[in-house]
């Protein structure tokens, strides 16, 4: 018998259907050298004890796009002791139903045994409880998930692929299709909303028409859930990698004035500073280069200020009071809106503020500028206010120099500055 090909057991049937020529990607091969060494290793360790373990969810479905998963969740039939007894650095989590992270430095794989999906228990007053917390079979465990192409397994081990929901036949085709009712599902959990709609932008496919339907009523219920899950599902629409294709899909769906204040009309000027915000953000996700959501928020909502304190210079008299004035008036807006926490909102101010300064040229206060603790973001700031037109490109440029130069050099800018 020859030895299992490393292509994926279950589409292998297909693939005999199917004309290889018709696929764009090569969906049915999976590059080994994505997946986490440590991911793998936990894997084989539950299966050397005689356990099964698999890759599960978004990691399968970027591995089989060919994309490097941001994070690797392993699911098993061991029970959480048993994980844990395996594994020496590992920790149980969860208060109802428990996972074991697994630690290798500073990497965690989150391992979870097979669960069953929620059980509605009906109460002697007529209330119903949800009981989510049994261990299931890994069939149940895929009903459970959210989209066919989240419900995915794959062992890395013996390269098999285990698809219940055609989630293959879905992902070569682009198209998000929810397993089950979809109504019911959104209603179970509203946040899947804004999952689908990312895994839209992330993977540019196309949302099944029985899966978009009933999202509009579903909307609504999006105000229930807590705000910092929230928070952080609508943080992962822009800081992972794909924010321009993000903040497009949020225009075209409607959900970007659910969570931001966006503009009254439509505004070249406007598409162009944010659409370079949203480049500059993936390139440096893309370089790994860490983003700060405090940034992020201040180019999304510079149009809003800006409108403000231009009315304001002719209202109030001292400019930096009109800017001040516009600022807080935004801010007090969007918390209304969707709240960002003060720890993000106080840095936004500052490179808001700190704005009018870049043209300011006094040799004190250039200096005092350059040395404020704020002046890399209100420099990045400006320098894209410069990139999409908005501030002269000058300014940009004296201030790149500025920072390069030495301290001589430094001294010299500064005097011509003053001379001219
Ligand atoms: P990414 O990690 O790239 O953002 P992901 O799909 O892996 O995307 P995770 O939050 O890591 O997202 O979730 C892992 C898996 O858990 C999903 O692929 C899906 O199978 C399941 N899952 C996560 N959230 C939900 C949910 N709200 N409802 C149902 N299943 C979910
Ligand atoms: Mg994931």
């Amino acid at each position: 018998m020859s030895a299992t090909p490393p292509i994926l057991k279950a589409f292998f049937k297909k693939f005999k259907k199917t004309k290889k020529s018709n696929f764009e990607i090569d969906f049915e091969k999976i590059d080994i050298s994505l997946i986490s060494v440590h991911a793998i290793k936990t894997i084989e360790v539950l299966e050397d004890n005689g356990f099964e373990a698999y890759l599960v969810g978004g990691a399968v479905r970027d591995l089989l796009f060919g994309i490097k998963p941001k994070d690797f969740d392993v699911v098993t039939n061991a029970t959480p002791d048993q994980i844990h007894h395996l594994f020496r650095r590992s920790r149980m989590i969860g208060r109802r139903f428990k996972l074991v992270h697994v630690i290798y430095g500073r990497e965690v794989i989150e391992v979870s045994t097979y669960r069953s999906q929620q059980k509605e228990i009906p109460q002697s007053d007529g209330s119903v409880i949800k009981d989510d917390n049994h261990y299931g079979t890994i069939e149940e465990d895929a009903m459970r998930r959210d989209f066919t192409i989240n419900a995915m397994f794959y062992s890395p081990t013996n390269h098999k692929l285990v698809d219940f929901h055609e989630g293959l036949e879905d992902l070569k085709h682009g198209i998000i299709r929810m397993i089950g009712d979809p109504e019911k599902r959104y209603q179970e959990d509203p946040i899947r909303i804004l999952r689908a709609f990312r895994v839209c932008a992330k993977l540019n496919m196309t949302l099944h028409t029985p899966s978009r339907s009933p999202i509009k009523k579903i909307i609504p219920l999006l105000h229930d859930i807590p705000h910092s899950r929230l928070f952080d599902e609508v943080i992962k629409f822009f800081l992972t990698g794909h924010a321009l294709s993000s903040y497009k899909v949020m225009q075209d769906e409607s959900i970007f004035a659910q969570f931001f204040l966006s503009p009254e009309f439509k505004s070249e000027e406007i598409d162009l500073f944010i659409s370079n915000g949203l480049k500059n953000t993936d390139l440096r996700i893309n370089q790994d280069k860490s983003c700060n959501p405090s940034f992020l928020f201040s180019f999304l909502l510079w149009h809003q200020v800006y409108v403000l304190w231009d009315q304001y210079k002719a209202e109030i008299k001292h400019s930096i009071a009109g800017l001040n004035q516009a600022i807080d008036e935004v801010i007090e807006k969007q918390i209304k809106l969707f709240p960002i926490h003060k720890r993000f909102t106080i840095t936004m101010k500052e490179i808001w503020r700190l704005q009018p300064r870049f043209e300011n040229q006094s040799p004190k206060k250039i200096y005092r500028l350059l040395l404020h603790p704020r002046f890399r973001a209100a420099y990045d700031f400006m320098l894209l206010r410069c990139q999409s037109n908005q501030l002269d490109q000058s300014i940009g440029i004296w201030w790149t120099n500025f920072i390069d130069a030495d301290n001589h050099e430094k001294s010299l800018m500064v005097k011509q500055l003053t001379r001219k």
